[in-house]
């Protein structure tokens, strides 16, 4: 192997035709759209060099990004990677062609930024590397700003933690044939060393705890080997944000849980091999432990999706636990920390540049973040008021308030916060004072359960939801995505949930219906 490679361990023959298997039967193949039967067909061919699949993402008017990365043993230290993008499936129109230079150094990942296309239309992309062709994904550009648009179709997805389930979901999402975009909030992979399998027999993590280049490069390999995941990226464009698990578990800025000294270094490291496999422009390369990932996108004249990044730039956690750093659950009284006015969750930067990135002039402003932004007082005991996890939003309180202060005083008619990060399907007004019934709503909140990962037991949310009025609907023992149909008019969401996590091909279920009607803050559920 050349010196500054990393390998990858690509899946045995008899595990891919498993894996294969599995797709065939989630995606009921004679259904399938087209470029998934490629996908299929392609297999056999070259899965040596395009094993990890395919993605696109940042769609904006007239440009987007197209990823992939080389796999195979012997590749060469530079790899040209010639890209073509269609107007039509069978690549008879293409629109734009270029080529990459996957290099090593890079782990041989390719950014191609086809730009001055067409706004609001579709288009197929196909890589070639080394005589192996790629399969096909689908993807589009976003509407003009200015354009009259009558619909945006999107899905909310967090949290795929790979020995926590099958990708099921990401299956049924690669059938939404209507789909515009997919939003990820966080927890692409989870750092954390091969364990037990929680359920025995079923897969695990390769490797232990993520903390070089290397061992972040194999775990997207893992990750991203899995054909339904894949097929859910040759869907449609992704808008992507992360959280904390691409990293380490409830890190904070400077901080690691567990305090250690070399923490910088393994930023440094998650930075680069998450940059190197999301579908990002070459100018979002990182600096150093930096990457900028907030950013926001229109679509059209109906909506501007913000994604933010609460992990870089926040404030550890108030009281942590004896000795270490990231969350805990305390109470208020025990805990003056909490209403530290200088403590923030975004930074000021990304603070100030929100407050000037909400648009009054379109109907709808989706936030995208990581986490439930709703206050969730876990308090069982009546002794002890106010009980707080300390990782979420309920820990940083203050800077919660300002957040919707200034959403309050833009008097934007429809505001959205859309999150992941707890694995639960939560539905929520954000009000103005938690406190008090009669406080005004000011935006809706849905907060998307997890792809696989295990949340909180459902009685202890059970326990907690009646000191949480304003929390309409609270479900852990759900993991899937949401799926929204938004209008000029009308938001409505669709929670859409696997029977069962580990049986290969599980029917897909709706667990809830909600809707939000343009004027009117707070879902309200429907059926
Ligand atoms: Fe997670
Ligand atoms: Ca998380």
């Amino acid at each position: 192997m050349l010196a500054g490679m990393t390998p990858i361990t690509a899946p045995d023959l008899a595990r891919r035709r498993l894996l294969k298997t599995g797709l065939q039967t989630s995606l009921a193949v004679g259904s399938a759209p087209l470029f998934i039967r490629h996908a299929l067909a392609n297999t056999a061919a070259d899965v040596e060099r395009f094993a990890l699949g395919l993605a696109s993402g940042c769609p904006r008017p007239d440009r987007m990004v197209l990823w992939t990365r080389l796999t195979g043993a012997d590749l060469p230290a530079q790899v040209e990677v010639k890209w073509e993008l269609a107007e039509d499936e069978a690549f008879s129109k293409i629109a734009a062609s270029g080529s990459e230079q996957a290099v090593a150094a890079d782990a041989h990942s390719v950014h191609a930024e086809p730009s001055g296309l067409r706004p609001d239309r579709w288009y197929w992309y196909r890589f070639t590397a080394l005589g192996a062709r790629s399969s096909v994904g689908r993807t589009r550009t976003a509407p003009a700003p200015d354009a009259t648009v009558a619909r945006l179709n999107f899905a909310i997805t967090s949290c795929q933690r790979w020995d926590h389930g099958l990708y099921t979901a990401w299956g049924d999402l690669a059938q939404q044939q209507e789909l515009d975009v997919v939003l990820f909030l966080g927890d692409y992979i989870y750092e954390s060393a091969a364990g037990a399998a929680p359920v025995p027999g079923q897969r695990s993590h390769q490797g232990g705890l993520c903390r070089s280049l290397a061992d972040y490069r194999q775990r997207y390999a893992q990750y991203k080997s899995d054909p339904l995941l894949q097929a859910a990226h040759a869907r449609a464009p992704w808008i992507i944000t992360w959280d904390d698990h691409e990293v380490d578990n409830d890190w904070a800025g400077d901080s690691s849980q567990g305090l250690e000294s070399d923490f910088p270094q393994r930023r440094v490291a998650a930075a680069k091999a998450y940059w190197e496999h999301m579908p990002f422009p070459k100018a979002m390369r990182p600096r150093g432990h930096e990457i900028r990932l907030y950013a926001h996108y229109d679509w059209g004249n109906l909506a501007r999706i913000i994604m933010l990044d609460d992990r870089q730039w926040r404030d550890p956690q108030v009281c942590p636990k004896p000795g270490r750093g990231g969350s805990n659950t305390v109470a208020l009284q025990d805990c003056p920390a909490f209403a530290d006015p200088k403590r923030t969750l975004l930074g000021s930067t990304q603070e100030r540049w929100l407050a000037q990135s909400w648009d009054a002039s379109r109907p709808w402003n989706l936030l995208g973040q990581q986490t439930l932004m709703s206050r969730m007082n876990w308090q069982e005991n009546p002794d002890k008021q106010g009980i707080y996890w300390t990782d979420g939003w309920d820990g940083y309180p203050l800077a919660r308030q300002r957040l919707l202060n200034d959403l309050a005083a833009r008097q934007l008619p429809n505001a959205v916060v859309l999150g992941g990060d707890v694995h639960a399907n939560y539905v929520s007004d954000l009000k103005a004072d938690f406190d008090d019934p009669k406080s005004a709503v000011l935006a809706t909140e849905f907060c998307g359960t997890s792809i696989t990962s295990q949340g909180l037991d459902q009685t202890r949310i059970n326990r907690a939801l009646p000191h949480n009025p304003h929390i309409k609907y609270g479900r852990s023992d759900q993991h899937g995505y949401v799926r929204f149909a938004l209008q000029a008019g009308r938001l409505d969401a669709e929670l859409r949930s696997v029977q069962s996590l580990w049986l290969p091909g599980s029917p897909v279920e709706v667990s809830a219906r909600f809707s939000v009607e343009a004027g009117k803050p707070g879902a309200q559920q429907v059926g």
